[in-house]
């Protein structure tokens, strides 16, 4: 027996006893076996959460067990009418990420010229053309320990921490949308098991 969460999401204004028969249906469907059945949907009438992910917490935080079932609405910008500063903010972080990949990925001893690295951790001397041409990894094939030095892995942090930066901002921005210029959707979670 394994269980099963999923989401969907509606119009506001969707038929909620279609929406009932149809996922009653798709669940009978899923557990022909085992007999198992949808149970009632719980459509919280308020608040509305400002973004999908905010209703999929409340729903996880207001969850009863036992395979409730229950609904929440957000809002959602609406495609295509985004603002200038989010479509700004979406091109910033793609400059970002890729900083954030190259850096992430660059090979230790593709930038070094000594012909042996050593490791920090457990003190072996590292032939850099092995780790080049052999392992083309940044991780000590000995120890498993990175061998990129602090000031190094300092800066992939950094260049990390401004990537999440702008999504936190492409969040608030997405939420702001929606809130001026969105629409209402409910997110329903339904669980069974089959
Ligand atoms: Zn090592």
């Amino acid at each position: 027996m394994s269980h099963n969460i999923q989401y969907r999401d509606y119009p506001e204004n969707v038929d909620k006893d279609k929406v009932f028969s149809e996922l009653s249906i798709y669940v009978q469907n899923e557990c022909w076996q085992e007999g198992g059945h949808l149970n009632p949907i719980r459509w919280v009438p308020a608040p509305v959460c400002e973004s999908i992910d905010a209703a999929q917490q409340y729903i996880e935080t207001h969850d009863r067990g036992w395979y409730d079932c229950l609904a929440v609405r957000y809002r959602e910008p609406i495609r295509g009418k985004e603002s200038k500063a989010y479509l700004d903010l979406v091109k910033r972080r793609a400059k970002a990420a890729d900083r954030y990949n190259k850096m992430y990925r660059e090979l230790y001893a593709a930038t070094v010229t000594a012909a042996f690295i050593g490791c920090k951790s457990c003190g072996s001397k590292l032939s850099r053309e092995h780790l080049l041409t052999r392992t083309r990894s940044n991780q000590c094939p000995l120890c498993g320990a990175d061998l990129r030095p602090a000031s190094t892995l300092e800066k992939i942090q950094k260049a990390r921490d401004s990537m999440e930066e702008i999504n936190k901002k492409m969040e608030q921005e997405a939420c702001r949308m929606a809130k001026t210029n969105g629409t209402v959707r409910w997110l329903v979670k339904i669980e069974f098991h089959t």
